[in-house]
């Protein structure tokens, strides 16, 4: 019974039906996906290894011997085909004795060696068409379960940023500290961290994407930590600054001029409103504060299955935010050897409203 209620619920056959309706204004037969989060968005599987190729008349999985059987019980309605030798090689042999002249691959994610080895195995019957972004155009318009998915990612993340902060004491490092984080994501029930954890402390936080090191921390010091967890396939994305000290005027001073841009960011996404003015709202105000050349990354990134995807929330992107998209929410600035400052929050747009998932505060916290 259990096994039929979610067969009958699953998500994946219907995706796949989407998928399959936009073959043909891609002008192919089938579309080869061999990328694990779109596998696994289309199908279920999990595994580590394989390739999916899904035609208008059915869907088949190329997989190896170890995850055959998982294949199975993960991906009920998708063909199961077990490689015998090189992966690609095997598709391909699989294409030239099932037919498809014309087959689609996303040229961002499939190698060279990869596409020479399909064309030796097809004999050079199958047309081989560059198509990207099929399935991540489905992705970005996530049903209400997926955002639901992604609110309890984004509390599990805000919980955890929240206890870090507690530990913020002269004398601890930064490796220490992204320990705890990753420990506390897996204890509040995370399949692992969505990138790898950033912690900076003092002018490290004025690299946007610092490794924590063996540093130390000291009083009088920003500290920048940006974590994010995986729960349930879906990820999330937080950072928060802190201060340990008293907080000197000019760094309060960045400190509300990146607080202000985040919100003004966060009020402009909006169902219908393109990307490049939700960046273009915090770059204003940052500007405002004659503090924009110290912005130097976009705006946000989309989130979902993986920690940046579509769409981006980036100058000048014109496509429009849509029911479903997640999106995160990130300015910051970075001075060089004094530190850095950055607020970043999950929205997910709505028809007639959008949600923050993330919830801590946002106020500047003195430690
Ligand atoms: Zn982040
Ligand atoms: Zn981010």
């Amino acid at each position: 019974m259990g096994l039929l209620v979610s067969f009958m619920t699953t998500p994946f056959a219907k995706r796949r039906r989407s998928l399959q309706k936009l073959l043909e204004d891609a002008k192919i037969d089938a579309l080869l996906v061999t990328q694990p989060a779109n596998w696994y968005y289309l199908t279920g599987f999990t595994g580590e290894s394989g390739a999916l190729l899904v035609s208008r008349k059915g869907i088949s999985l190329v997989t190896d011997g170890r995850f055959g059987v998982q294949a199975r019980l993960e991906s009920p309605g998708v063909r199961v085909v077990l490689q015998k030798g090189a992966l690609f090689t095997s598709v391909g042999e699989f294409i030239r004795a099932n037919g498809g002249k014309r087959i689609g691959f996303d040229p961002g994610q499939l190698t060279v060696d990869q596409l020479r080895a399909l064309r030796k195995a097809t004999w050079g019957k199958t047309e081989w068409k560059p198509r990207a972004g099929l399935v991540e155009t489905l992705r970005m318009r996530k049903e209400p379960a997926e955002v639901a998915q992604m609110r309890k990612a984004g509390s599990l993340a805000s919980e955890v940023v929240q206890h870090a902060a507690t530990l913020l004491k002269p004398g601890i490092r930064e490796v220490e500290i992204a320990a705890e984080i990753e420990y506390q994501m897996r204890q509040r029930g995370a399949s692992g961290p969505a990138f790898e954890t950033i912690v900076a402390f003092g002018e490290r936080s004025a690299f946007p994407h610092a490794r924590p090191t063996s540093k130390r921390l000291r009083k009088n010091e920003l500290v920048v930590l940006d974590l994010g967890a995986i729960l349930g396939h879906y990820c999330s994305d937080i950072t928060r600054t802190f201060y340990v000290g008293r907080v000197p005027a000019r760094i309060r001073q960045w400190y509300k001029a990146v607080q202000e841009a985040q919100a003004a960011a966060i009020d402009a996404v909006k169902n219908g409103v393109s990307c490049g003015e939700v960046d273009g709202a915090a770059r204003q105000v940052l500007a405002g504060y004659r503090l924009d050349h110290y912005f130097v990354h976009s705006t946000g990134h989309g989130l979902g299955l993986e920690v940046h995807e579509d769409p981006r929330v980036a100058r000048g992107q014109q496509r429009r935010l849509e029911p479903g998209n997640v999106v995160t929410i990130e300015p910051g600035v970075y001075v060089e050897g004094v530190g850095g400052i950055r607020i970043e929050d999950d929205v997910a747009v709505h028809a007639d409203s959008s949600e923050v998932l993330t919830r801590a505060p946002r106020d500047l916290i003195e430690l």
